[in-house]
Order: C-alpha cells, then sequence, then structure tokens
C-alpha cells in the first residue's frame, strides 16, 4: 500500500520509536515522583520541553503537554473564554476542535470569518471585526484539507497592536514551516502530524498571558504542569514528541523541497482530467494536494484504488456524510466537493511510490468514470 495520508496521521520515525521504548521500559516512574526514578523520568520530560520550545523559539516555562492538538485547541479557547460573555473571532476553514469549540461557548459572541477561493482569511478581516470585548482570536497556520498557509504572522501584528491574544493551530504547519516568531500568543501541536505518537501534544501559552491569570484550565486534578493540565504526564509520548520536534526541525529545509518535488512529480504523471483545490506555491504546504476528478465520485472511486492511500476529506470528518465545511467556505460547487481527494506524500515516500500512485490514481479515476457514464 502505498501511504499518502500524512495529513491525517504520520508513520512514527523508528528514531522516535526507539527513544520512545526506551522511556516506557527505562523511565517508568511517575514524572511527579520525588525519588530519583521519578526525577529521572522527569528530566526526560523536561529535555523534550526544551526541544519544543526551542523549535517554537519560546521559553521552557511557556510549553504545556496535551494529550494532542485537541486538547490544546480546547485549553486554548475554554481557558481563555470561559467568563461567559465576550467576543471571540476564528474562520470558516478551523479544525473540529477549534469551530466546535468555539460555538459551544456560553455566552460568547463569535465571528467566523470567510475564506477567499484558496482558503485563506484576510488579515483585514480580522482587523474589522475586533471589538472592544474581543477576548480572542483564532486562526490556524495551514489547513489538514488543502494545506492553505494563514498569514498569520500578520494577523499578530494586528492583534497584538489592539491587545487580544491570538492562538493558532499549527498542527499542519508543524515540521514544514518556521515556528519561530510567528508573534503569537498560544499554539497548538500534536505528536501524530510529525511522524511522533498518537495521544500527545503541546500548548504554547505566552509567559505574558498566564501572568497575568489569561488561562484557565480545563482539567483539574493533581495541578501538574503549573497547574493548567492535571493528569499523569504521559512520558514516553511527550519523549515521542520531544524527539520527533527535534527530527523535523533539522530536516525541515531539504524535507519540504523533496516533498514539493515529489507532490509536482506525481502531478505530471497523473493523466485525467483534474481540478486543483490546493495550490502549489508558497502559500500552501509543499507536501499537500487537494483535487477534484473531474466526473468521478470520490467514495466511488476509493474502492477502486486498491494500492494507494489516500482521503476524500479530513480523516476526523470522515465519517459524516455532510461535504467539507472546508472546500464548501472556499465557494466551491457540490460536484466539485464531491468529486475531491486529498494527498499527503511523507518522509518516507519515494520518487516510485508517487508515479506509481498517479498511475493507480488515473486508472482508477478512468474506471470510475465509464462506470459512472
Ligand atoms: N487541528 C488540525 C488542523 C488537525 O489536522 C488535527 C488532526 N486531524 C487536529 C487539530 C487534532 O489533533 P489531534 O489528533 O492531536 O487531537
Amino acid at each position: 500500500m502505498i501511504y499518502l495520508d500524512h495529513q491525517a496521521t504520520t508513520p512514527t520515525d523508528p528514531a522516535v520509536l526507539a527513544a520512545m521504548t526506551e522511556a516506557s521500559e527505562r523511565h517508568f516512574a511517575n514524572p511527579a515522583s520525588p525519588h530519583r526514578p521519578g526525577v529521572e523520568a522527569f528530566q526526560l520530560v523536561e529535555k523534550a520541553r526544551v526541544s519544543v520550545a526551542r523549535s517554537l523559539g519560546a521559553r521552557k516555562s511557556e510549553i504545556y503537554f496535551t494529550s494532542g492538538a485537541t486538547e490544546a485547541n480546547n485549553l486554548a479557547i475554554k481557558g481563555i473564554a470561559t467568563r461567559g460573555s465576550g467576543h471571540v473571532i476564528t474562520t470558516a476553514v478551523e479544525h473540529k476542535s477549534v469551530l466546535d469549540c468555539c460555538a459551544l461557548l456560553p455566552g460568547v459572541d463569535v465571528t467566523v470569518l470567510p475564506v477567499d477561493r484558496e482558503g485563506r482569511v484576510s488579515a483585514q478581516a480580522v482587523a474589522d471585526n475586533l471589538r472592544d470585548d474581543t477576548v480572542l482570536v483564532s486562526v490556524m497556520l495551514a489547513n489538514n484539507e488543502t494545506g492553505t498557509i494563514q498569514p498569520v504572522r500578520e494577523i499578530a501584528r494586528i492583534t497584538r497592536q489592539a491587545g487580544v491574544p491570538l492562538h493558532s493551530d499549527a498542527t499542519q504547519g508543524a515540521g514544514y514551516l518556521d515556528l519561530a516568531d510567528l508573534g503569537v500568543d498560544l499554539l497548538s501541536l500534536s505528536g501524530h502530524k510529525i511522524y511522533g505518537p498518537k495521544g500527545v501534544g503541546a500548548l504554547y501559552v505566552s509567559n505574558d498571558l498566564t501572568d497575568m491569570g489569561a488561562v484557565s484550565p480545563i482539567l483539574h486534578g493533581g495541578g501538574q504542569e503549573r497547574g493548567l493540565r492535571a493528569g499523569t504526564l504521559n512520558t514516553a509520548g511527550i519523549v515521542g514528541l520531544g524527539a520527533a520536534v527535534e527530527l523535523a526541525v533539522a530536516g525541515r529545509a531539504d524535507e519540504t523541497r523533496r516533498l514539493a518535488e515529489l507532490r509536482d512529480l506525481f502531478l505530471d504523471e497523473l493523466s485525467v482530467e483534474f481540478d486543483l483545490n490546493s495550490g502549489t506555491g508558497p502559500g500552501f504546504l509543499p507536501h499537500a494536494l487537494n483535487i477534484s476528478l473531474r466526473g468521478v465520485d470520490a467514495q466511488q472511486l476509493l474502492p477502486a484504488l486498491a494500492d494507494v492511500a489516500v482521503s476524500t476529506g479530513s480523516a476526523c470528518n470522515s465519517t459524516s456524510q455532510r461535504p467539507s465545511h472546508v472546500l464548501t467556505a472556499m465557494g466551491l460547487p457540490p460536484a466539485r466537493i464531491k468529486s475531491s481527494i486529498r494527498l499527503s506524500f511523507g518522509r518516507f515516500t519515494t520518487e516510485r511510490e508517487a508515479v506509481q500512485a498517479a498511475r493507480s490514481l488515473t486508472a482508477a479515476a478512468r474506471s470510475a468514470d465509464l462506470e459512472a457514464a
């Protein structure tokens, strides 16, 4: 099987796995325990915290480990917009863990900004919608269905001037984009999108915000993570996240170049009629493609595509029969959404696989097309 669904999840890098195995076997003690094995486990956690902080140009004290980006997004949003009033700004193309979270904030008014045909929000729209009672702006760094990169740096300049905290869900941008100096106040990460483990992530919260007591915990218990995220730390997972971040940062420049080449090679080999729903320029992630195969129902195509793993939308939404909220927000017609597939290349994808995947997809699309006719 040729795996081209790296935006859904990535395989665990062998080096990450080795670090996690060692942590599981040798450092099982509770990192909060004061005895020596506990202190050793704590030191491993702190080493990972430094790796994550460094990748963000942040301080170690600004990193809070969570169970993934879903929890990090929930903590950022619910942790700030808890006062039962106020206003939050987000965008129509966010992950559901942001959109649903915003929609469920009691007493909080939410502005969901539209996007253009490429799935991009304008920084000016953020500026135009800021109000005196705006308590948070949440704009993702890169989209999980299209790879569209949002103008987060530009938005950060606006929110900073207005004194409003900016959160960015960087789950999909991590590993491909430089996350240091984005200018955001909160940022979410997930291990399993960067060749690390599932069930672990992190939230960056600037010390300025925590010093003001601006973020409240959403999980209560043992007071871990300086009171912001209770629960025994997942030592092996956190070690895996730290190792994954180190690898991602070290390989980023070469990797992004190689992935863009694989993507272009695939597009060159694809010989069916298609429309590009994402882009291949600098405003898009280098490994991501969202295409609509003309006249083909994507749901029917997948069973015919025996040797390539691709997606018809985000994996998180794949059980819902509703059309993609991202492509809908971009204004794509329903027929084009119905024929859309998402492909994403990865660290272990070879040129041969990219070519073979294009050939298999071409053959499957032709047979699905014939059946439809
Ligand atoms: N945000 C984005 C943009 C994502 O792609 C995902 C994963 N699909 C998440 C948040 C949720 O991450 P996790 O699986 O770590 O909860």
